[in-house]
């Protein structure tokens, strides 16, 4: 799947990344490279990012116009120059929305160990045992400081971060609302995830669906849109509350964003606002977050939802229709079988 053109709103299949089949590379192999054949790539919202072109997008890095997505996936070794990663092992690091790529010597290549009779799907370590899970786990222990009976309120709560911190944060004894954009979604948060409360935010205004969810306020607003969402929580929530602010979904894909009117409301409530990028705690929690997280799966404490796209061939709808909400879990493409 290759990039062509900067995206000003949300991109355009055809015009701004496209499919190409049978796109012929040679490429003979140096010192220290493996050759993977992939078979997941995850679909994540920091990837619009790198369509901007715009300055503030080199904290992220840009897409190369006419070279291929690259993001999080697994694939398996197929060819190697790197007596470490030997052929035959399945692999976590960073590659190509494509069938086949060259992994550069040097670049963060993990062996997965017992890939082949793990009792989790191969996915998850893109998905809730990689960087989503990773970004719900320290966000939350780390900026939202949860303490038991506490009430805490979750946008976008049903994607790949969100249900995740939904549940942990139900593991500590806080009470937990969430909002997403489908009834299905709103059902499968009561249902399945546990949630106290749920609303749908396109069936009327945010903030009294958040009163009416969250009578006696919120003490968290764990933040993945921004926007009318990032403003309603902060009228309701308590004074001294804290704002995780994971990610702003609601404003990247417009070139006029709603944006945030009633910021003043947080120096009154002394509201600390907290922005984090995963990368940055990487190495304080790996070990507890792995451990913990694999206990909660294998036991059922927790479940995760995936929403696996078939085929390269749907990589950019399966994109698109995450930032547009049609994912329902975390979306991934599959590009082949193990
Ligand atoms: P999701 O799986 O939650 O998918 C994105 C979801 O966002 C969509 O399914 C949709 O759900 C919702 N959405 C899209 N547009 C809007 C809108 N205008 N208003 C409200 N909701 C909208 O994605 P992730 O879990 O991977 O990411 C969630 C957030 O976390 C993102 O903001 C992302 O950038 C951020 N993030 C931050 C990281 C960090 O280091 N700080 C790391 C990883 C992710 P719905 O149907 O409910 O509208």
């Amino acid at each position: 799947v290759i990039f062509n053109k900067w995206v000003t709103d949300y991109p355009v299949i055809g015009e701004h990344f496209e499919y190409v089949a049978n796109r012929e590379v040679t490429h003979e192999l140096k010192e220290g490279e493996i050759l993977t054949r992939n078979l997941y790539v995850s679909m994540d919202p920091y990837l619009r990012a790198k369509m901007r072109g715009l300055d503030e997008t080199d904290l992220f890095g840009r897409f190369t116009f006419g070279q291929p997505l690259d993001n999080h996936a697994i694939g398996e070794v197929i060819a190697s120059k790197n007596p470490n990663i030997p052929v035959g092992e399945i692999v976590y690091s960073f590659l190509g929305w494509e069938e086949y790529s060259v992994v550069p010597a040097g670049q963060y290549v993990e062996i997965i160990k017992n890939a082949r009779e793990s009792k989790l799907p191969l996915s998850a370590r893109i998905g809730v045992l990689g960087m989503p899970g990773f970004t719900a786990y320290g966000g939350l222990l780390r900026y939202g400081k949860p303490k038991a009976g506490e009430t805490i309120y979750i946008s976008a709560a049903s994607g790949a971060v969100g249900q995740l911190v939904g549940q942990m944060a139900k593991v500590l004894g806080l009470r937990v609302v969430g909002s997403a954009g489908s009834d299905e979604k709103i059902a499968y948060l009561l249902n399945e995830l546990k949630f106290d409360a749920a609303f749908n935010y396109k069936n009327g205004d945010i903030l009294t669906s958040l009163k009416a969810a969250a009578p006696e306020g919120i003490h968290i607003y764990f933040d993945n849109v921004g926007g009318r969402h990032l403003e309603a929580a902060l009228e309701w929530i308590l004074p001294r509350g804290r704002v995780v602010m994971c990610g702003q979904i609601g404003d990247i894909n417009t070139q006029n964003p709603p944006g945030v009117r009633n910021l003043f409301v947080c120096v009154p409530k002394e509201i600390s606002i907290l922005a984090f990028l995963v990368l940055n705690f990487e190495d304080e929690y790996k070990a507890e977050f792995e451990k913990d997280v694999t206990e909660w799966l294998l036991s059922g404490k927790i479940v995760y939802k995936e929403d696996v796209t078939e085929g390269l061939e749907n990589a950019p709808s399966a994109f698109l229709g995450m930032l547009q909400g049609k994912n329902f879990g975390k979306a991934t493409v599959k590009i082949a079988d193990l």
